[in-house]
C-alpha cells in the first residue's frame, strides 16, 4: 500500500517570532525536495509569518497545535478552526498528550474541536499514546484501542478519510527514550486493525499513521522503515536542521 509520507514539527511553546521566522526559512531552504509532506506547527502568533515563509514550497504546509471547542464568540484567549483555517493552516494537533495531562482534555472535547477542524477544511492529526504505567501493566493495546475508538464513534467513513492519526507513547516524549521499531510497529499495525474493525481495510490501508516520541536524525530510519509507520510527529528535533534530516530519512 503506497501511502503518503509525512514529518510533522511541532514546535511547541517555543521561540521569539524572530526566532520562529529564521527557522522556518532554515527549514525551507535546507529540507530535501523528495515526495514527504512537511507538516509545520508552531505557536498561534507566528503562524502567519511562518505561513509565507512556507509558500515558497508547495510540499510545506501549516498546521495549529489547538483549536477551541466552540466556533466563535466570548471565549477570551480562545483560537477557532475558522481563524486557523483564515491564516492558512490545513492541519490542527487534537488529543496530544501534554493537552490531555496538562489541560486535562478527554474524548468530548477532542470531538467537538475535531467536528469543527473538518467544518473549516482542517485535517486533525489525533494524537493516541499510553503512559509508561499502562504499559508496564500490558494495557497499552486496551488504552490505544479506547483512545481510538471513542473518538471514530463519532465519525463517518468520509470524515474519517480526513484523519492523520499520531502514536505518541506518552513515556517516549521529549525524555529521549524512544519506542523501538519493533515497539512502534507492532502499535501502528494494532491500531490499522482497529481501523479494519471499525471502517474496513480500504480506510485502514490509506491512513497515515506517524509516530512520534524522541524521534531523532540517528533513529528516524530504522523507525519509518517499518512497513505501518508512514512518518513521524518531531518535537524536539523540528526546532532545528535535524528536522531536515528526518524529513530525509525515509
Ligand atoms: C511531541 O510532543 O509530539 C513529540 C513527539 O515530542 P518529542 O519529539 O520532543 O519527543
Amino acid at each position: 500500500m503506497n501511502r503518503q509520507k509525512i514529518v510533522a514539527g511541532n514546535w511547541k511553546m517555543n521561540k521569539t517570532l524572530q526566532e520562529a521566522k529564521c527557522l522556518a526559512e532554515l527549514i525551507v531552504n535546507k529540507a530535501p525536495h523528495n515526495d514527504v509532506k512537511k507538516i509545520i506547527i508552531p505557536p498561534f502568533p507566528f503562524l502567519d509569518s511562518v505561513s509565507q515563509v512556507l509558500s515558497s514550497r508547495p510540499d510545506f504546509n501549516l498546521g495549529a497545535q489547538n483549536c477551541h471547542i466552540h466556533s466563535s464568540g466570548a471565549f477570551t484567549g480562545e483560537v477557532s478552526a475558522a481563524m486557523l483555517q483564515s491564516v492558512g493552516c490545513s492541519y490542527v494537533l487534537i488529543g496530544h498528550s501534554e493537552r490531555r495531562q496538562y489541560f486535562k482534555e478527554k474524548t468530548p472535547e477532542f470531538v467537538q474541536k475535531i467536528k469543527l477542524a473538518l467544518s473549516n477544511g482542517l485535517s486533525p492529526i489525533y494524537c493516541v499514546g499510553e503512559t509508561l504505567e499502562e504499559r508496564k501493566l500490558n494495557r497499552h493495546f486496551e488504552i490505544i484501542t479506547e483512545q481510538l475508538t471513542s473518538i471514530l464513534s463519532e465519525f463517518k467513513l468520509d470524515e474519517f478519510s480526513k484523519f492523520i492519526i499520531a502514536y505518541e507513547p506518552v513515556w517516549a516524549i521529549g525524555t529521549g527514550e524512544t519506542a523501538t521499531s519493533g515497539q512502534a510497529q507492532e502499535m501502528h499495525a494494532h491500531i490499522r486493525s482497529v481501523l479494519i474493525d471499525f471502517y474496513n481495510s480500504a480506510v485502514a490501508g490509506h491512513t497515515p499513521i506517524l509516530y512520534g516520541g524522541s524521534c531523532n536524525p540517528g533513529n528516524a530510519r530504522e523507525l519509518f522503515q517499518c512497513p505501518d509507520v508512514d512518518g513521524g510527529l518531531i518535537g524536539g528535533a523540528s526546532l532545528n536542521e535535524d528536522f531536515c534530516s528526518i524529513i530525509g530519512s525515509f
